[in-house]
């Protein structure tokens, strides 16, 4: 058979490591990024001998694809994507590749939504791993499927956290077991600001999956079941009902209840993330103690209603990782008293009228921190006082000042981060730092 020409487009983490995996597979590969690509995966192509280029796109070399995986941040919209479909070549996401050379023996479990899927992914992969299973996490969190197939040796289970971009590149993907968490609006501008377009995308998660499979959804009238109608799937559909297994610090998945109380997990929103994780070790027979013993050790990753250990008398969260309301309002209702909140950033759109049920009675001072704060000040401009300023140390400064003994200080932006910050990492990086110098 003669070799097939496999193109990728963008040079990222799931660019480079679908590239390496095609070569492994003896495609001939070509990477193509029109921006200027980053250093490090350069670096990857470059030592594999994979032929890349930077900075444009040659379309003559394109279309000599059979095959054309497309990077996540590439919209549908963008003029080489229109060409390389109007030539009839099929673009897949890099999910979708790697499912093709996956062991079929080994089970894949998929989580998608739009808040909580790194969370409910590492969480689902601690619980596993615990118990003696030989598991790996990744896909939209640290190593792409691809990576975990060509640098990990074979697993028994993939755990991947799924974006709607990555779904909206699938043909033949299906994971054994399927969640998803909530559909609540996000990243709406690559779906013509039609909130059903985007939860088509996620709902695309089960469309393969098989009579044996299982689907774990969120109860949700107003978005997810509607979504569940216009696109069906032949897996054993499992709904979690927040009101119904959420009872007085513990959870109640079907089973025995689980205690949340002497772990890290805070929250409901967190709460709702260990229903869906716990749901998924019992399908994987992971033992009722192993998963109690599991809850109470598992560490959630930074930046989500992470702890700042301070001698002050307050506490300090960073929750830089809520770029969106739903996000923050989860954190403002776990806050349980007086709390200065700074919030701000890129505003995607945000309507922030739902906050007023979780800020009122709650949050005295508002510090904005972001470039333009318009809206924020004008949505929340009878707190008793809301300021503003354009970095963390600002930021960590005022809220030292008007955070009384034992309040507590949240940073949930409930926006992105990048007119002032790198990204939500770098938030949160610097925010902590700033408490960590200016107040412990
Ligand atoms: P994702 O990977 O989907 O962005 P994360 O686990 O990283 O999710 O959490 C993102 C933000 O959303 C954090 O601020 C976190 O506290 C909040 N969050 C986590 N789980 C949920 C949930 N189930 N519903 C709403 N917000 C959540």
């Amino acid at each position: 058979m003669p070799t097939q020409h496999l193109v990728v487009l963008g040079a990222g983490e799931s660019g480079a490591s679908a590239a390496r995996l095609g070569q492994q597979r003896g495609y001939t590969v070509f990477v193509s990024d029109f921006g200027p690509g980053s250093d490090r995966y350069l670096a990857e192509l470059q030592q594999a001998g994979i032929a890349y280029e930077t900075g444009g796109h040659t379309l003559s070399r394109l279309l000599q694809a059979e095959v054309v995986v497309k990077s996540p941040g590439i919209p549908d919209t963008a003029p080489v994507i229109r060409e390389i479909r109007a030539a009839g070549i099929p673009i897949i996401s890099e999910i979708e590749f790697a499912f093709r050379y996956v062991d079929p023996r080994a089970t894949i479990v998929g989580i998608t939504g739009s808040n909580g899927k790194t969370t409910t992914t590492l969480l689902t992969h601690y619980l596993l791993q615990s118990a003696g299973e030989k598991a790996v996490a990744g896909g939209n969190l640290g190593d792409s499927f691809a990576r975990l197939l060509i640098d990990h040796e074979p697993q028994d289970i993939y755990v991947l956290e799924l974006s709607s971009f990555q779904l909206d590149g699938i043909v033949d993907f299906r994971p054994n077991i399927a969640a998803i968490l909530n559909i609540t609006p996000d990243h709406l501008d690559r779906y013509g600001y039609e909130l059903d377009r985007y939860a088509d995308s996620k709902l695309r998660i089960g469309k393969n999956q098989r009579a044996e499979d299982h689907l774990l959804v969120l109860l949700d009238e107003k978005t997810l079941a509607p979504a569940l109608r216009r696109n069906p799937t032949r897996a054993r559909i499992t709904t979690i009902d927040p009101d119904r297994d959420i009872r007085g610090g513990a959870i109640h998945p079907g089973s025995r209840p689980f205690d949340l109380s002497g772990g890290r997990l805070t929250g409901r929103h967190n709460a709702m993330n260990a229903l869906f994780a716990v749901h998924i070790a019992r399908l994987l027979n992971v033992s009722d103690e192993e998963i109690q013993l599991a809850l109470d050790n598992f560490q959630p990753a930074p930046h989500r209603m992470e702890l700042i250990p301070t001698s002050d008398g307050r506490t300090w969260i960073n929750d830089s990782k809520a770029t969106n309301v739903d996000s923050t309002y989860f954190a403002l209702e776990a806050m349980d008293g007086p709390t200065v909140w700074i919030a701000g950033g890129t505003d995607k759109g945000n309507d922030y009228d739902p906050l007023r049920e979780v800020t009122d009675g709650k949050v005295h001072t508002l510090i904005c921190l972001g470039l333009e704060n318009e809206k924020l000040r004008a949505a929340f401009a009878d707190l008793e006082r809301v300021v503003e300023c354009r970095s963390a140390a600002e930021a960590v400064r005022l809220a030292n000042e008007y955070a009384r003994p034992g309040d507590r200080i949240l940073l949930s932006p409930a926006c992105a981060s990048f007119d002032l910050f790198k990204n939500y990492v770098d938030r949160g990086d610097q925010f902590r730092d700033c408490v960590k110098t200016i107040v412990a």
